[in-house]
């Protein structure tokens, strides 16, 4: 018997795991993984560090800064290298330099006049108050060049995802936003920016920043399972929830042959949305049809350390990206070493490329050394250099990222108000708020507050009834 138990120890289970045992929630953490950590995972390997999925945090947010400050993580904080200046994008085979600036991009050829032109009508572009497409989105308000060249290579990179099947609310909620209450993304990109640096001159830098962890980002649910020793099962696999006696619910865990039932007043669900919904299949087969509908695409990372002198190119930015209309065999490349210290050893760099996602799904299950010397054919025409790499490591992930179609909305909707038919249920995950790490986190903060409020209400309840 458990007052919580939470199901996953990613950094969504973890987070809220974390919180409910902090302010004094006794909590029981399953995980079918051998470690902690989810799709959070560091490796060394022979000097080398490999980041099998999340590799840096997108800051600074509230929620993930009270985290590291409560873990007391911050001196182990590793900020983006100066030296990752330049952003690389592919361009009639070539990774080309993008224009970043204003006045960079309206000078410099990368893209066409007629799309530079184009994004001159932008603000007289009607408003659509619809969900869409980030396809149909983009087409309709930049154009089709700023669609195959900026949003489809950002789409991949970001979501290992299609333009055409995204929805532009679940995925850049900010452009939606700014169309709406601006009439046009530009303008209100520009009015939002001269607003941030004018806050930015009264209260501080307020700027954007892309940070990591000395030995990885894998520090962070590592820290977190540490003070959740004692309450944490790995390699547990959580079979079903169901309703139980009194109201309570009954949790089915397995370790190899054995299964047990376990009882909780409260479970809070930190699957991915297929994994979630398996498990709660026996108790809501409409919340576990709505959460299968997600769709998952394999996504495949591999990571490659070359000797320096090996690469011709100066990898002097955060990585590449692949536009699909270039037809490349990978969906983008980070310059690891580059990003962030301590990635390669002395007079090595390590590059992580990542291949499949809905654009290609069926290369990211070739095997380890197809998908080495898929990746090594790619670095050695895109960045130079012919010597094999030093260093070659291979992770698949079966079920990549989730995939936010424009019915999005509505299935949150339909699993927000499963939460409120099944009292003391709670769902959390990377497929409500974002993919990101910062998202994810804050996701969970949220969803531990609610668990906090549920069981507040229970014990008044309880109370009340003596
Ligand atoms: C290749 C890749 C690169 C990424 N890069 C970045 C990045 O650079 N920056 C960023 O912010 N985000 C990145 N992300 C996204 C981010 O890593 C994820 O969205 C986030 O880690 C998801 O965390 P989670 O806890 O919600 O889910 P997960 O990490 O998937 O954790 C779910 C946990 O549930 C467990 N589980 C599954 N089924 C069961 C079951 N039946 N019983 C018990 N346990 C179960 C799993 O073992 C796992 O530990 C990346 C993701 C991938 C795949």
């Amino acid at each position: 018997m458990a007052e919580v138990i939470v199901i996953g120890a990613g950094i969504s289970g973890l987070t809220a795991a974390y919180l409910l045992r902090a302010s004094g929630h006794d909590v029981v953490v399953f995980d079918q993984g051998d470690v902690p950590g989810g799709r959070m995972r560091s490796e060394r390997i022979d000097g080398f560090l490999m980041e099998h999925g999340a590799n840096s945090v997108v800051g600074p947010a509230p929620a993930v800064e009270q985290l590291i400050a409560g873990l007391d993580l911050g001196s182990e904080r590793v900020l983006r290298s100066a030296d990752a200046r330049s952003r690389y994008l592919v361009r009639a085979g070539r990774a080309r330099a993008l224009p970043v600036t204003p006045c960079r991009f309206f000078m410099s050829g990368f893209f066409s006049l007629a799309g530079r032109l184009r994004l001159l009508l932008e603000p007289f572009v009607e408003v659509c108050h619809e969900d869409e497409t980030v396809a149909a989105f983009t087409r309709r308000r930049l154009g089709r060049e700023m669609l195959d060249y900026v949003m489809d290579p950002l789409a991949a990179g970001l979501h290992a995802g299609d333009p055409r099947q995204l929805s532009i609310s679940a995925v850049f909620p900010r452009l939606k936003r700014l169309e709406r209450s601006h009439g046009s993304i530009v303008l209100g990109a520009i009015g939002s920016r001269w607003r941030r640096d004018g806050r930015s001159a009264a209260y501080g830098p307020g700027k954007r920043i892309l940070f990591s962890f000395r030995q990885g980002l894998g520090m962070l649910p590592r820290s977190l399972a540490g003070h959740l020793a004692g309450c944490i099962f790995p390699g547990h696999r959580v079979e079903s929830v169901r309703r139980g006696a009194g109201g309570r619910f009954r949790v089915l865990a397995r370790r190899g042959a054995a299964a047990q039932w376990i009882m909780a007043d409260s479970v809070v669900v930190a699957l991915p949305a297929y994994a979630a919904a398996n498990v709660l299949d026996g108790l809501d087969r409409h919340v576990a049809e709505t959460l299968a509908e997600i769709s998952h695409p394999p996504l495949a990372v591999v990571f490659l350390g070359y000797r320096a002198s090996a690469i011709a190119h100066p990898l002097d930015g955060p990585g590449v990206l692949m536009p699909a209309i270039e037809k490349r065999d990978v969906l983008g490349m980070l310059f690891s070493s580059t990003l962030f210290p301590g990635r390669a050893p002395p007079e090595h760099v390590a590059i992580t490329a990542y291949v499949g996602g809905a654009r290609q799904p069926r290369l990211a299950t070739l095997e380890p050394d197809e998908l080495t010397a898929l990746v090594h054919r790619e670095v050695r025409q895109l960045l130079g250099g012919g010597e094999a790499p030093v260093v070659a490591r291979t992770r698949c992930w079966r079920h990549g990222l989730p995939q936010p179609g424009v019915d999005h909305a509505r299935r949150l909707g339909r699993l927000a108000a499963a939460e409120c038919e099944h009292a003391g249920l709670f769902l959390t995950g990377n497929y409500f708020s974002g993919v990101s790490t910062a998202a994810c986190i804050e996701q969970a903060v949220g969803t531990a507050r609610r668990v906090e409020h549920y069981l507040a209400g229970q014990s008044g309840g309880a109370r009340k009834a003596a």
